[in-house]
């Protein structure tokens, strides 16, 4: 008896669903604990439309609106194309693959090795027309500097980047699921959980700087506006940056990234050149509210919650469809198939995710509005940013509940303007 077929056998679909059913509630349950109090100020929605009337024009609104629409469309083709590409891969049982299955399991533990680069490399392709759309996209639209060849060669070295860790996540996987059996679970949401604790600790460090330079931001009033105002906040922001976001496009942003020795705030260069006093002074204060509030740690508790469960559903829905497609469960057909059913809970499970996301960045705004004393900033910020990225000002509620990871500008004004209208009642 093997691990598959024993997992498989006891198994049934209520059971999966039930799991599959217990994921998605912890992971509600989890939003609910981990959601920051809101408090003041309440949002004004019809100050946010007259703010909107008065300074968007209906074109620029058409043309952010066409933008975005475009940019829904090529993002849920690509996500189709993956997820049919995932499904082919772990179902998908012709004679090519079936022979290419048979030469990886004659050692399985490099083969998985091997099968795990295979299927990160066969979605990076199947992914690339749809980044070129973007990138296209972009062009159309006056957002992106990169010429073709900077974005193939960014897109080769994202491949190879994803390629490394897909692999050892293959080996680690085959190992894991041989030996371990039906305790499968419990020993990959370990190492799922330290690897989400590395990527936070790691990434700004390691990975964000093969992309961009990161250069401490120089003596000057911005760093002396940021670091004023991180007293005031009484928070270690740790080292401030500037990154060379210009390079690749004329979006403005900032973040807080890393945790412990690595914490550190990014801000764009293109913000640092383009954003008024106030403006700039509202951006520095939002990121320090994700500073003050520890939001990474947040985050990562959210995952920490949620993973258990997530990945016992992706072990019982693998241990079905290897018995389904009559695989060696023993063999890297196992790859495939896990990766689609990781995609899959990671995809259901980001939905509740980013609920959390979007009531942590609300209050993050709430935040800077506190601690800077001036809506206006704020209300400018969100004016400059929408147009200088284009943004859907108010997006389909539908999207915004599945993939919105921010509240929409409309909202975000909408809070900045309760300010005010509440320090006029006070005054
Ligand atoms: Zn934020």
């Amino acid at each position: 008896m093997n691990s598959g077929s024993a997992a498989g056998r006891s198994l049934n679909g209520y059971a999966l669903a039930r799991v599959g059913l217990g994921a998605v509630l912890a992971a509600c349950l989890a939003v609910l604990l981990l959601a920051p109090d809101q408090g003041p100020p309440v949002p004004d929605p019809a100050a946010a439309a007259r703010v909107i009337a008065d300074r968007f024009s209906p074109h620029e609104l058409d043309r952010a609106g066409d933008y975005r629409s475009w940019g829904r469309l090529i993002g849920l083709a690509s996500l189709v194309v993956q997820f049919a590409t995932l499904a082919f891969l772990a179902f998908w049982r012709g004679a090519p693959m079936r022979r290419l299955l048979g030469w990886l399991g004659r050692r399985p533990l490099p083969g998985a090795l091997a099968a795990g680069a295979l299927v990160s490399l066969v979605l990076a392709l199947t992914g690339l027309p749809f980044d070129i759309a973007a990138w296209q996209l972009g062009r159309d639209y006056g957002l992106v500097n990169q010429a073709l060849g900077e974005r193939l060669l960014d897109w080769l070295l994202a491949t190879v980047v994803t390629a490394i860790p897909a692999a050892l996540g293959g080996l680690l996987a085959m190992a894991l699921w041989r030996r371990l059996k039906g305790r499968f679970w419990i020993a990959a949401s370990v190492l799922v959980a330290i690897w989400a604790v590395i990527t936070v600790w790691l990434w700004p460090v390691v990975i964000s700087p093969l992309f961009n330079d990161f250069d401490p931001l120089p003596d000057g009033p911005a760093r002396t506006g940021v670091l004023r105002l991180a007293d005031r906040a009484g928070v270690e922001v740790g080292e401030v940056y500037e990154v060379d976001a210009s390079r690749r496009s004329s979006t403005l942003n900032a973040y807080v990234n890393g945790i412990g020795s690595t914490k550190q705030v990014v801000i764009y260069d293109n913000a640092i050149r383009t954003l008024n006093r106030g403006e700039f002074t509202a951006l520095v204060g939002h990121e320090l509210g994700h500073v003050k509030a520890a939001d990474l740690r947040r985050g990562l508790l959210f995952a920490l919650l949620v993973i258990p469960l997530g990945v016992l559903f992706v072990q019982l829905a693998t241990a079905a469809a290897l018995r389904r497609n009559g695989d060696d469960p023993h063999s890297p057909a196992l790859i495939p198939v896990i990766a689609l059913w990781m995609a899959l809970a990671v995809f259901a499970l980001q939905i509740p995710g980013n609920a959390l996301s979007r009531q942590v960045e609300a209050k993050a705004d709430r935040y800077s509005i506190a601690l800077t004393g001036d809506p206006q900033g704020l209300v400018d910020l969100q004016v400059r940013l929408a147009k200088a990225n284009l943004s859907d000002v108010d997006p389909p509620a539908f999207w915004q509940f599945m993939f919105g990871t921010h509240p929409s500008t409309f909202d975000r004004i909408a809070i900045a303007e309760g300010a005010k209208g509440g320090s006029r009642d006070e005054g």
